[in-house]
């Protein structure tokens, strides 16, 4: 644990100038029960179920999420999505994104405390820390300890833990990306693809490294969330704070010492909240970028309130607004409330738009060669290019049909097969009798339905040329 001391020549004025270059000093983190940590472990465990067992779910005989990049689908649930999809996929980007600002300016961090992958696997990281090697104290020691056969065997046990852990986030991770069944029986067998061998590598190694040595390093330096988060931050924002107007001046008693007699206010300078903070921060300096919100130190300070006799959330999930003026606006914030009606709206057009998606796509383009229409005895006849894309879980035959102002009628057309996530590309002819046409440019709209299911089917339209009708 570094401690700033005021002597210290890089302190000046109340600045503190650090060395970018300078290497971390190792954090032990003490472990604390309590609320919050109670809290994380509730929303942690579904959250690392559902991330585990989602690539073993089967429906309609595929994976229930599979994101397969050689054929360029998507399978989610009971939906396929194919790259003509790809709008969808930016939709629900941008909803995210949204949701984020909107749960941000509510209740600040929570997804870096509680639910980001970061934090859940330092914390499962943190827990096989303490299996092997004891609490904060007895890990300080055996790291300054020599080597011995204890200590080599505690090591070995943490190391390993954090592999297997490693290992199955990998295999996991990679099974979004491939039938986790095949990946796993392929690595037992040898025979398994290079590429999915490479990434179930590199994501142990990287899981290994972010979890077990990285770990708030990722969150002070490297996450990009981290450093925009506090632009949408308002005074009402919820936030661990510490009470300074309750806390200061703070300073070391005993539990029946008449500390106000004393000049002292509720802090006991003890320390725990800095040593339970798995960013290595002392949330009594203020609000800071690093702090995720994780709530360890109001459990800690909690605990050391109660053993005073004191009254707890001294530290404490609060806003600025409260800790000044002893109110707060709850969710009556304009930037709460914009954010909120944004998010409503896209959610609207988004489940609008996925219910009335299509499992089949049509696309018509008139031939626009140097001839618009050919005319061959009586009748006018118009070249068109059909495309119908195929975006349902199963093979179809489509029937064409066309409609419009004039008896139109469709020839070369043959009904053939279209495979899942196939597509069809023919040349049709439609034909009018001459005699009929009054206009030169009218509308024509191509219909495909699937013929074992009514329900699929598309429209597209676009234009029939004629010449100059006589007369
Ligand atoms: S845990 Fe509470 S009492 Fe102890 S130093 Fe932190 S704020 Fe002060
Ligand atoms: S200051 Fe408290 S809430 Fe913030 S990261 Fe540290 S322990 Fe978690």
């Amino acid at each position: 644990m570094t401690e700033q001391k005021d002597t210290d020549p890089s302190t000046k004025e109340g600045i503190r100038y650090v060395n970018l270059y300078e290497a971390e000093d190792k954090v032990y983190v003490r472990r604390i029960t309590g609320f919050y940590q109670r809290l994380r472990r509730y929303t942690g465990i579904p959250l690392l179920l559902g991330f585990l067992l989602m690539p073993w779910l089967v429906i309609d005989g595929r994976p229930a999420m599979l994101f397969d990049l050689p054929t360029r689908q998507f399978h989610i649930l009971w939906t396929t999505f194919r790259p003509q999809d790809g709008m969808y996929l930016a939709w629900l980007l941008i909803i995210a994104a949204f949701l984020l600002f909107t749960v941000t300016v509510l209740v600040g961090r929570v997804w870096c405390g509680f639910t980001c992958p970061q934090t859940v696997w330092t914390h499962m990281f943190l827990w096989a820390e303490h299996v092997c090697e004891g609490d904060r104290n007895k890990r300080i020691k055996l790291d300054r300890q020599p080597w011995h056969k204890e200590k080599v065997i505690r090591k070995s046990a943490k190391h390993g833990i954090w592999l297997m852990i490693a290992l199955i986030t990998a295999l996991t991770f990679v099974g979004y990306f491939m039938p986790i069944r095949e990946l796993i029986v392929g690595l037992i067998t040898l025979d398994v693809h290079l590429a999915a061998a490479f990434w179930v590598a590199f994501f142990t190694g990287a899981t290994y490294m972010n979890a077990g040595f990285l770990r708030e390093q990722v969150c002070k330096y490297m996450c990009p969330y981290a450093r925009f988060q506090s632009v949408m931050y308002d005074k009402d924002t919820l936030t661990v704070a510490y009470n300074y107007q309750r806390g200061e001046p703070r300073g070391p008693r005993k539990p029946k010492d008449d500390y106000r007699a004393q000049g002292l206010g509720d802090c006991i300078d003890c320390s725990w909240c800095v040593q339970v903070c798995p960013v290595d921060i002392d949330i009594r300096d203020g609000l800071q970028a690093e702090c995720i919100d994780c709530g360890l130190c109001v459990d800690a300070c909690d605990q050391v309130m109660e053993r005073m006799g004191y009254p707890r959330g001294l530290i404490d999930f609060t806003t600025e607004e409260r800790i000044e003026t002893g109110r707060s606006r709850g969710v009556l914030r304009p930037r709460f409330l914009a954010y909120l009606a944004v998010l409503l709206v896209m959610m609207a057009v988004f489940v609008n738009a996925l219910s009335s998606r299509l499992p089949v796509g049509l696309d018509v383009t008139r031939d626009r060669g140097v001839r618009m229409y050919r005319i061959s005895g009586d009748t006018v006849q118009n070249v068109y290019t059909l495309k119908i894309d195929n975006l349902d879980r199963s093979t179809h035959v489509y029937d064409l049909s066309v409609s419009g102002d004039y008896p139109f009628e469709i020839q070369g057309y043959r009904a053939y097969p279209v495979d899942e996530g196939d597509h069809l590309t023919i040349a049709i002819r439609v034909a009018v009798p001459r005699s009929e046409l009054t206009e030169v440019k009218t509308t024509i709209t191509f219909e495909v339905e699937a013929r074992d299911n009514p329900d699929i089917r598309a429209r597209h339209s676009t234009t029939f040329i004629g010449p100059q009708p006589r007369g």
